[in-house]
């Protein structure tokens, strides 16, 4: 391709809100354009690397059996009242109406309508198991778009379902999944981690997510710098902490006791007061959960020195939300702030305590009256409790795996994969004959990828302060052959050459002909754009000479007219 006949409209103008790196190269080098909250178009550049993208992932999934299939990007609401996730998806799900009234939605994901597709269609556990997949666009109503192409509304994804007969099936084709991606995530040069995950509201039992390691990701990852152990910290778990354990010299525990801790409200304080670690006080979290039809204010407590993780917490109470509950509603729901804790707390206010302080003794927690505190609880006289993990791992606590010291590292989610197991099937009423002849709801598993997000990951991962360094699967163009003064005709045809001689050795090049762009207009595009080399035919033409430039080094080379393909084919 020519410059001089391609739109890529480069600008030193980064978008006002653009705080990471790709989202600022990639429109400022001409690959997307912004025309709403979310939502982005691909200008030709942009369109290549999204397709070169698209092409790893189409051709992997193809290697590991899967079928492409494409569903549409509009789909019945009927389909997602059946599944009920109507009403669980909340604001996300974009609904409309037709011009009959009939309610559609804008596919955020599509368990529902491969469900459809498969039901009826599959009958006997003889045609199973099979991995149907798109790549197709999907539309969320994000809270918060940002990022650039990281967090759109409307973005691509590849979005694949598979159906089998047995659990142990459905295992195997994980697995699989699992070392297609691996595929995928290296051919592209990416730098990731695979953790366990929280299955969000797709639903399903086991998880596991892809993380493109980046300093601006926006997802904590917990891992062992001694193991393989690594997770989402929605899903992380440590070694258990017991107080016990800590704290030797504490004897048996005495008898609770109410103890006077005028105005001291917060964990600090009270165990200032009492001279204990904060780790021997319950702290109380409250909040307001979200449910379909109705909200509840909900208390969690946690260990004083420990922090709530909503997601987990979210998961406890089975709402689809919490929010920080306001001071009247706490009062109103009869919780005396500041003081809240298991003991005696007013009937009717749900509660969940964490896992790590079940049948703990000798804390401090508040004792549902201003002012005063219990010491000395045993949680193991509490009835009818429930323990969930709530807590967020925190650095420095020990693996669970192997007693390492967990660390943070930050991470972008480039993909996701999940257990689903027979939630879907079963509320659509999806079944097959197994090999006994009894009708069964299909086992699923899905798997998803974000394709779109996929061009930003590439770049947070690999840029510097002129612009995009694209590796070989994912440039645009490999070359990009800089005509210095184009109006030179001895340039030009030079520059036609080099040009043509590397598409027929089959190396994709741009080339950069343009007439009325100067040379340092030229090669700051090329350091904008990214192209992994340019060939900068200039001031030693007379003498059959040219640079060659890497862009990721921004060294150059210079080299004779007859070898520099010769060169670059070996570069490449
Ligand atoms: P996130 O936690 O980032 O919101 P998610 O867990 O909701 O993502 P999944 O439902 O697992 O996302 O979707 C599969 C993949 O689609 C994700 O791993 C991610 O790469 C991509 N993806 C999800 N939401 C977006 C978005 N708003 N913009 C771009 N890509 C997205
Ligand atoms: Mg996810």
């Amino acid at each position: 391709m020519k410059f001089s006949q391609m739109f890529i409209p480069t600008t030193k103008e980064a978008p006002k809100d653009a705080t990471l790196a790709s989202h600022q190269f990639l429109v400022r080098a001409g690959f997307i354009s912004q025309t709403g909250s979310g939502i982005y178009d691909f200008m030709p550049l942009g369109k290549i690397v999204l397709e070169k993208i698209r092409a790893i992932v189409k051709e992997e999934m193809d290697n590991a059996g899967a079928n492409e299939v494409q569903f549409g990007f509009v789909t019945p609401l009927s389909f997602w009242e059946e599944s009920g996730r109507a009403n669980t998806m909340g604001n996300e799900l974009l609904k409309f109406k037709d011009r009959k009234n009939t309610g559609y939605v804008l596919s955020p994901t599509n368990e529902e309508a491969v469900v459809n597709m498969v039901k009826n269609r599959i009958t006997s556990y003889k045609d199973l198991p099979v991995n149907l997949y798109q790549i197709n666009t999907k539309f969320r109503d994000e809270a918060r778009p940002r990022f650039g192409l990281m967090r759109g509304r409307e973005f691509l994804m590849k979005d694949a379902y598979s159906f089998h007969a047995t659990e142990e099936d459905l295992i195997r084709e994980f697995n699989l999944m699992e070392a297609t991606y691996k595929k995928i995530y290296t051919r592209l040069g990416l730098e990731f981690r695979v953790v366990a995950a929280d299955s969000g509201a797709i639903g399903g039992s086991g998880s596991k997510e892809f993380m493109v390691l980046a300093n601006s990701g926006e997802d904590t990852i917990v891992v062992c710098p001694d193991c393989e152990y690594g997770a989402n910290i929605e899903a992380a778990t440590r070694k258990p902490r017991h107080f016990n354990a800590w704290f030797e010299n504490t004897n048996a525990p005495q008898s609770m006791e109410k103890v006077l801790t005028q105005d001291l409200t917060t964990i600090e304080d009270v165990a200032n007061f009492l001279s204990i670690p904060k780790a021997q006080t319950i702290k109380a979290v409250i909040k307001k959960a979200i449910y379909e039809t109705n909200t509840q204010i909900v208390v969690f407590f946690v260990r004083g020195d420990d922090e709530l993780e909503e997601t987990k917490a979210c998961n406890a109470v089975e709402a689809l939300e919490l929010i920080d509950a306001n001071e009247d509603e706490i009062i109103e729901a009869g919780i005396v702030a500041g003081y809240c804790g298991p003991f005696g707390l007013k009937d009717g206010i749900t509660y969940v305590i964490d896992k790590e302080l079940e049948d703990e003794v000798g804390l401090a927690c508040g004792a549902n009256e201003a002012n005063y505190h219990f010491i000395n609880s045993d949680l193991s006289t509490l009835k009818d409790v429930k323990y969930f993990d709530l807590i967020a791992v925190q650095e420095g606590d020990s693996c669970s795996c192997c007693g390492g010291k967990l660390e943070y590292t930050k991470g972008i989610e480039a993909g996701h994969i999940f257990q689903l197991g027979t939630k879907y099937a079963s509320a659509m009423d999806a079944k097959f004959l197994d090999n006994n002849g009894k009708s069964q709801p299909f086992i699923m598993g899905c798997y998803g990828i974000g394709v779109s997000r996929l061009v930003a990951a590439v770049i947070e991962q690999s840029h510097d302060e002129k612009g995009c360094i694209w590796s070989k699967e994912t440039a645009p163009y490999m070359v990009d052959v800089i005509v210095s003064n184009a109006k030179k005709e001895d340039e030009l045809n030079a520059g036609n050459k080099i040009y043509n001689d590397l598409k027929i050795a089959g190396i994709s090049t741009i080339l950069d002909d343009r007439v009325n762009a100067r040379f340092g207009f030229k090669m700051s595009d090329f350091e904008l754009i990214g192209f992994p080399y340019a060939v900068v035919i200039g001031k030693k033409l007379p003498d059959g000479l040219v640079e060659i430039v890497n862009r990721k080094t921004l060294e150059k080379e210079e080299i004779s007219l007859d070898e520099v393909v010769n060169r670059l084919k070996k570069l490449i």
